[in-house]
């Protein structure tokens, strides 16, 4: 959930993607061609899982391609089965989070139980434009086609920023917020998507990077109404990723934390506007540099290129593309048993 724009294009990360970062291990060897996928590629892969199963069909919708999972015998009815909304792409650069998106798709194919839990909708790319520039040569591009930063554009205390940022940043700052909430025609779609759902109960939005569980609020440092949900659903999200990882790597903050406290937030908007008290955005991996964001900054300025960290961070390996899709899977697994308990309803 960085705060600002990115136009980076020149200065490739010299790791390629079959080779694996200095803090990555396991015995996975994926190939970069299966993990992070063109956007018509995505969209096929869609089309497909909703071939396979009956109930399933691809939404398109406004520049959108939503998989939406229910069970066959609900059709357009609500069933009272509670809603689960996975998204990424809110940053086109940040690959890994489709890649994750379309892993947690597989699991609801192989796992009928964790399916037969909600009615899913699963939107692996929400700035599809800017997606697909990241594939035609602007590789770590992550604002819209008219500049705005998708994540300060959503229609809940838009605008909001700290009077020292606005001061440094000025009219850059303005850019990437937009000139009105849900000026980026991704984040339009989406909001009048997303106030379509009933029962809208987990909403979770990928990007990448740094193994972190952001829970609201992103505009205010203040404890949500919700601190001990969100912490308690976060916990138990992070535990299950972590043990499955074998190692401490995932942690959980309010996204206020993360950097500056900010508004026009999807996060904020699922909570604040929409009512759905388990919005989460998730950092995957990989972490942030050891010597902290300034540390590794400083460092690679004094190497001639100080955001060197930052691409390498954007460019993971398609193993820690994997690994962190299992660990999603792992996560969201234990976060439908916490949120929604009980024996599953028969799913048909
Ligand atoms: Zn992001």
């Amino acid at each position: 959930m960085a705060l600002g724009g990115n136009r980076e294009q020149e200065g490739q990360v010299s790791r390629t993607s079959g080779q694996k970062s200095r803090d990555e291990h396991g015995p996975i060897s994926a190939s970069a061609a299966d993990v992070f996928l063109s956007y018509d590629a995505i969209v096929d892969r869609l089309e497909d899982a909703a071939r396979q199963l009956p109930g399933a069909s691809v939404l398109h919708r406004e520049g959108l391609a939503i998989l939406e999972v229910r069970p066959a015998s609900a059709s357009n009815v609500n069933d009272g089965r509670p809603v689960v909304w996975l998204q990424g792409g809110v940053h086109a650069c940040e690959w890994i989070g489709p890649a994750v998106v379309l892993r947690l798709m597989d699991e609801l194919i192989r796992n009928s139980g964790l399916r037969g839990r909600a009615t899913w909708y699963l939107l692996p790319v929400v700035d599809a434009d800017g997606y697909r520039r990241t594939w035609a040569g602007e590789r770590f591009l992550r604002t819209t086609e008219h500049g705005e930063n998708p994540n300060l554009n959503f229609p809940y205390r838009w605008g909001d920023a700290p009077r020292l940022l606005r001061r440094l940043l000025g009219g850059r700052l303005r850019g990437w917020m937009g000139p009105h909430p849900a000026s980026a025609g991704c984040v339009k779609s989406l909001v009048s998507e997303l106030k379509t759902l009933t029962n809208l109960q987990l909403f979770l939005d990928f990007h990448g990077f740094g193994r972190l569980w952001l829970y609201p609020w992103c505009h205010s440092r203040a404890p949500s109404p919700h601190h001990a949900e969100h912490t308690a659903a976060s916990a138990t999200a992070v535990a299950a990723a972590n043990r499955l990882a074998g190692r401490p790597g995932y942690r959980a903050q309010a996204a206020a934390f993360t950097e500056v406290p900010m508004g026009g937030s999807c996060l904020d908007f699922v909570y604040g506007e929409l009512g759905c008290v388990h919005s989460y955005a998730v950092e995957l991996p990989p972490s942030l540099p050891r010597g902290g964001v300034s540390g590794a900054t400083l460092l690679g300025a004094l190497r001639g290129d100080p955001k060197r960290w930052w691409r390498e961070g954007q460019a993971p390996s398609a193993d820690v593309g994997v690994e962190a899709g299992n660990e999603m899977a792992a996560a969201v697994s234990a976060l439908v048993d916490h949120l929604f308990g009980g024996a599953p309803p028969a799913i048909t």
